[in-house]
This record gives structure tokens, sequence and C-alpha cells, in this order.
């Protein structure tokens, strides 16, 4: 085995970036030459349908059916050209990733042949045999199918050969089986409320758009050593490995110049971005050794969430061209940092304005404030279930874990706007804002200038304002963004509803609608102080303090799952309608099982590494210390023998405490996961995988780590962490 470890070593030491072609024409030119896009569609399809197509797009209305046929004739016509010869449905199932099932083009042609074929019915609406997808239970339940439908506000496009179609996956009763159906709901939720409270200042808006820009962390380990690493393969994390003496403590990874071979994968990675329409952008090191981000420019968030997915599975692509793997797990690596998914999101009005970004004028800044004050009331309210929208088995290595944000959701707003909130709260900006006048204490329309020069960042805080909206830190590296965008998306949906509801309210019977605004502004802000926090989100002191503030600091994952079946939970998402109390419970069924299949996997391959990869390398290197002090002992007389062999003698009984000590563990992790086996319910059994089997995975990996400091290097059966970390 240690051949193997030697072998990948001098394989990945040895590589040569790869020469990457770039394309002879601009950028402008292959942007986007894979998908069908409205200049596609203009070009493939007759006007009527074209027409028919883009106002449906425009306003988020379901396809006709009678067009179809036409414009699945017209797509296909556009894909085949493109060299496709397949097409899938492309659906975002609740396992995380994405699903496609390919067919081809054909149909038979009625004389024992085929013709190149592709319907309307085939494009808009399919039945995968998805009886495997875990729908906790609502497909029993329901005793329905699942079908996916064609999202059309997402283009279609083209992988290799396959045309691949963003659809929903939902139930035939209707429940949503995927991430895409209930977001696609909360951006109509949020559309709809948002846009009742930006017309209280401007009645020429008709739509709020909510933008996602996404920054994509990622590690990037080289293949040979990558499959010298069973637990990398099999649990996309290290389960054991001593850290290495120099890791990221020097801070010369981060912004650092690009390796080589690291430069050409990022390079192929950005072309085939670009043809595939996502608008890749920015490109770095990260803080840790051989950890990356990618980041493109924000969209609209259904569409900027299958981007971030489809990169997911390109950049899985591209890594092989270039011998590389991509770990996209949020925590690879022990000791160093892991890898998130900022999540910067926006609302903005189909007037062009981004509704958290101060303006010119007192109104503007008004509006400014009144949407901010919903964000923060909101995420008050909802910090425990904002916790667990983002919660997983893997993010839970990341969260709350000594770095990246710590399990406690609180807002960051920087020091210019708490100024700002701090003086509406006492009342001092009333006359300010309303009038605009000169000799004010705080000029309220000098906000956008003071924010500007707001560059105070907080590296800790899980969701921060960042000039023109909101940076959510927490979304784990391997997730669908979805998940948080839907808890937060339909939070601040009800709570603009619940504002618009009030202002009207007190404007009928008769109030200053100015002053209405800034008071229940006011309201929100003293109503949801306690979720705001600058400090440092890492200390002791603020676990002490969040929850004297009444904040959730549950750390175990699968009690924070919860926290979707609190009654405040189901209520606000009924009534923002996105989710059944009946969808949440099984949305929660599936989240349950995820974490105890991930664990159970994790326990599997770290049981076997331990016993027949770790044990059989001590015990080798125990045999030649052996073999030394015996020898030691027949040539020399007693007490040189023990001056001489002492040493070994001592390292010889500190490894097999150690094997011992694995053996006793590993068979109690083996029962630990037999009795969670047999618990009644998918909760019981991840709440036993959390408190009794993740505990012996880090107990089992500290000794197995001190055999590694102790047994000769030539025998070591797997890369360490240096060799993982700096090869590339
Ligand atoms: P950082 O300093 O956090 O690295 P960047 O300037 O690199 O910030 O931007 C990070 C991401 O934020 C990019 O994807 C960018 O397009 C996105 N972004 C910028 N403005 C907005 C906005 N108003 N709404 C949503 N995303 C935005
Ligand atoms: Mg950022």
């Amino acid at each position: 085995m240690s051949d193997l470890r030697f072998k990948s070593v001098e394989e990945a030491s040895s590589r040569k970036a790869v020469k990457v072609d770039l394309p002879k024409e601009r950028v402008d030119q292959y942007y986007a030459e894979k998908v069908f896009n409205r200049q596609k569609m203009f070009q493939y399809l007759p006007r009527t349908t074209y027409e028919a197509l883009v106002k449906a797009i425009d306003n988020k209305e379901p396809l006709n059916r009678e067009i179809a046929d036409s414009v699945a004739e017209g797509m296909k016509r556009w894909a085949v050209e493109q060299g496709a010869r397949h097409y899938t449905h492309w659906f975002q199932p609740m396992t995380g990733g994405t699903a496609e099932k390919h067919d081809a083009f054909i149909e038979h042609d009625g004389k024992g042949g085929v013709i190149e074929t592709f319907t309307g019915k085939l494009l808009v609406q399919q039945e995968p045999d998805a009886s495997s997808f875990p729908n906790g239970g609502i497909r029993n339940t329901f005793e329905a199918r699942g079908y996916s439908a064609w999202d059309i506000s997402s283009p279609a496009f083209i992988v290799g050969n396959t045309l691949c179609i963003p659809t929903i996956f939902i139930s035939y009763t209707g429940e949503a089986l995927d991430y895409k159906t209930p977001l696609l709901r909360t951006l109509n939720a949020i559309d709809k409320s948002a846009t009742r409270v930006a017309r209280f200042f401007d009645k020429s808006v008709k739509h709020v758009e909510c933008y996602l820009g996404w920054e994509q962390e990622y590690f990037l380990v080289d293949e040979s050593l990558y499959a010298a690493r069973p637990d990398l393969v099999l649990t996309g994390r290290t389960l054991m490995g001593h850290e290495s003496a120099k890791n990221q403590q020097l801070e010369d990874h981060y912004f650092g110049a690009i390796p080589s071979r690291v430069e050409a994968f990022m390079l192929d990675l950005e072309l085939e971005c670009h043809r595939l329409g996502i608008p890749a952008k920015t490109r770095h090191n990260e803080v840790a050794p051989n950890q990356f981000e990618l980041a493109p420019i924000f969209e609209e968030a259904n569409l900027a969430n299958d981007h971030n997915l489809l990169l997911m599975s390109v950049m899985n692509e591209v890594a092989r061209r270039h011998n590389f793997r991509v770990l996209l797990h949020e925590k690879p690596f022990a000791g160093i940092n892991g890898s998130g998914k900022h999540n910067n999101w926006s609302l903005g009005t189909d007037t062009g304005k981004l509704l958290f970004s101060p303006g010119k004028t007192p109104k503007r800044n008004l509006e400014f404030i009144v949407f901010v004050s919903n964000v923060m009331s909101a995420v008050h309210k909802h910090n425990a279930l904002l916790k667990a929208s983002i919660m997983s088995a893997t993010n839970a290595h990341r969260l709350g874990a000594n770095e990246a944000p710590p399990a406690i959701i609180s807002m960051f707003l920087g020091s210019q706007l708490t100024q700002i909130l701090d003086s509406i709260e006492k009342n001092e900006t009333d006359s300010i804002i309303l009038e605009g006048k000169e000799g004010m204490r705080l000029d309220v329309s000098q906000i956008p200038d003071l924010l500007i020069d707001n560059t105070d960042r907080n590296r800790t805080s899980p969701f921060a304002f960042t000039g023109n909206r909101f940076e959510y830190r927490a979304v784990g590296s391997s997730a669908n963004c979805a998940s948080a965008l839907i808890a937060l998306n339909a939070a601040v949906a009800v709570e603009l509803d619940e504002f618009a509801d009030r202002v009207e309210k007190r404007v009928a019977s008769g109030e200053n609608i100015d002053k209405v605004l800034l008071d229940e502004a006011r309201e929100n802000i003293i109503r949801s102080r306690a979720i705001q926090f600058d400090g440092n989100g890492y200390s002791e002191e603020w676990k002490e303090e969040a929850k004297r503030r009444g904040l959730d600091t549950e750390s175990s994952a699968p009690l924070m799952f919860d926290k979707y079946m609190e009654p405040s939970t189901i209520d606000m998402f009924r009534k923002a309608g996105i989710f059944s109390e009946k969808e949440l419970e099984a949305r929660n069924e599936v989240k349950w099982e995820m974490y105890s299949k991930k664990l159970q996997i994790e326990s599997r391959v770290l049981g076997d590494l331990a016993i027949n990869h770790i044990i059989p390398a001590a015990i080798t290197y125990q045999r030649l210390l052996l073999d030394n002090v015996y020898k030691i002992k027949q040539l020399f007389d007693e007490s040189t023998a023990r001056k001489i062999g002492g040493q070994d003698m001592l390292t010889i009984e500190q490894i097999s405490e150690h094997m011992s000590a694995i053996k006793s563990l590993v068979e109690k992790m083996v029962s630990s996961r037999h009795i969670a086996n047999r618990k009644p319910s998918e909760r019981d059994k991840a709440i036993a995988y959390h408190d009794t089997v993740a505990p012996l995975l880090e107990e089992i990996r500290m000794h197995i780590d001190s055999l590694e400091l102790m047994v000769d290097n030539e025998i070591w059966p797997l890369p360490k962490y240096r060799e993982l970390l700096f090869i590339r």
C-alpha cells in the first residue's frame, strides 16, 4: 500500500500544466453558445412561437401547450446542429446535486426504422422513474408518482452530447420533491410582497426580482493522490491525517500567485462556463493551501442557482482533464479552513433600483431603511430556521467548528449603518427623512457616501450587510443554494407583507404615510436588535451573549432540523404559500435520512481503513522495532541494552496502546451503528448517529493521527496532509 502512496506522490509531482486551447474568437462570440437563449429562440422558432414563448417567460406564465411542439422542434433542430444526440430533464432532487435521465431523440417510424424526433409533450413534462429518490414518504402517503416539468424561466443548454432541460420535480398531487419548485414559489412570494412595499415609494414598480451572486470555494487534489485515499473517494473528506507542519499559518496562499496547473484548470473551466452562459468573473486562491474560489456576476436567483449547480458538475469534468479532483466538501481537511459558498443576495425593482442600496433623496433612503429593517426582523424571527436551512452532515464540520461562521445566526451591519439605525431608533431623524431640511444632525441623504466608505468587513459573521446586498456566508460549499434562499425569501416575504398590512391600515385611518413608514421601520429595528452583532463570532463570549439574547445556539444538526416543524415556521411557510405542513415533514425525513447515511458511510470507511490499512502498517513497524530490540539484547549487556533499546521499547508499547484503542473503538462504533439503525424514526436515528457515532469518528482519528507521527514514513500507507495539500 505504501508503494501506492509513493507512486502517487511521484506521479503527482511530475505533472505539468495541461495546455488549454484558447478560442480564436472574442468572448462575446462564444458566450452562451451552448444555451438555447432568446437569440437562438428567435433564430430557430417561428415568429408566433417565439413571441408566445417570450411573453410567457416575461410574465412568468406557464407555457401554452399548443406551442410546445413548435418550441420542441426548434430546440431540437438547434441542439442536433450542436451535436446533441440525447435530451434529459435536469432536476434538483433533495439528495443534493442534480439528476438526469437521458433519452435519445428517436422514435419508431412504423417501418422498422427510427426517426429523429422531439415533441412538445416530452419537452414540457416527463415521469422519471424516480421512486428511488428520497421523498420522505410523500409518494407513499399520496400514492402518486412524481413528474418533472420544464421551468421556462431557465433556458435549456447542452452538456457534452445532451440537451438539458431545467425542470421542477413534483408529485402528482403537487408536493415539491425538489429544491427548484419551492425556490420558484418563494421568488413569486417575494416579488408580490416586496412590490407591495416598493409601491409605497414608487407607483411605477410592477415587479421585484431577487438576485443571487454565489462565490464557490473548493479544493483541488491531484488525482493520483486522491485515488490513494479511499476516504476522499468515498466520503469527500479525509477521515484521518495528522496536520502538516506547514499549513495556512503563513497566510501565503490567499490571493497568492495561482499555480500553473491550477491556472490552466481555471482557464479551461471559465471557457466552459462562458460557453454555457455562466458569467464566471473572479478567481483566486483561498486561505487554505490548495483551496480556491470562483465567482460569477450575480444573476436572477433561479438562474444563478441553476448555474451554480451546473458549475459544480462542470468543475468535476474539467478537473479530470487536468488530472485533478475537485473537493466540494465543506471540510475536506481538519485543522485548516473549510469551504463555503457565500450567497450575495439582494432585491431589485423592474425600474432598476436595488432595494438594499441607499439613494440620493430622503425618500429613497427611507425606502432603503424600510427594506433593511424588514430583513433584520425576518432574520431575527427565523434565525433558527435560517441555520437549519444551511445545515447538513457535511456543513456541520464547518459551522461552529472554531472557524468560518459560528453555529449562531447573527447580522453584521457595519458601523455606518448601525449609526443610522441608532439615530432612527432614538427618533433623531424624523424631520430629516421627511423633509430633508438643512441643519440636521445626521443628514440621511448622505447615506450613500457613508456606505461607500463602509469598508469594514467581518469575516466571522454568517450574514453580513455589504453595501448594497446581504451576504449569507454560512451556506455550505456542496449545498444547493436554494435551501438557504427558500428560508430567507419566504421569511422576508411574509415580513414585508405584514409590514405592508400594518402600513396600509394606519394610512387608511388617516396617518401620514411617510411617518408611518418610518415608525414601522423603527419598530422593526427595536424589535430585532438582538440579531445584530458586529463583534467576533468565533469567541466563547458570543455564544453566551447570543444565548442571553434568545438566539438559537443549538449545535446538533438533527435537532436543528426540528426548527422546520415549529408552529411559527409552519405558519410562515403556509402564509408565504411555499410548503404545507406535510411537505415540511417529508422534507425533514429526507434531511435526517441523509444525515444518518452520510455518517454511516464515513463510519464504515473509517472502520475499514483503521483495521485493514492502519493497523497492519503499525504492526509492520512494531515488528521492525521488536526485531531491533531483540538483536540489541543479544549483543549488549542488560544495562546498555536498556539504554539503547529503551526508546524503541516505549514506542512498541505506545503503538500497542493505540492499536488496541483503535480496535475497541471501532467495535464500539459498529455496535453504536447497529443500535442507531434500529431506531424507530429517521429523526431518532439521526440523533443517535450524531450523539454516539460522530464522536467515535473523532476519537479513532486521534489515535490514527498519533500513529502517523510514530510509524516509519516509508511504511505509512495513505498520502499525508503535506502531500495532499502542497503537491499541485
Ligand atoms: P467579495 O468582496 O465578497 O469577494 P465581490 O465583489 O467579489 O465581493 O462580489 C461577490 C459576489 O457578489 C459576486 O458574485 C457579485 O456579482 C455579487 N454581487 C455584487 N452585487 C450584488 C447584488 N446587488 N446582489 C447580489 N449579488 C451581488
Ligand atoms: Mg464575499
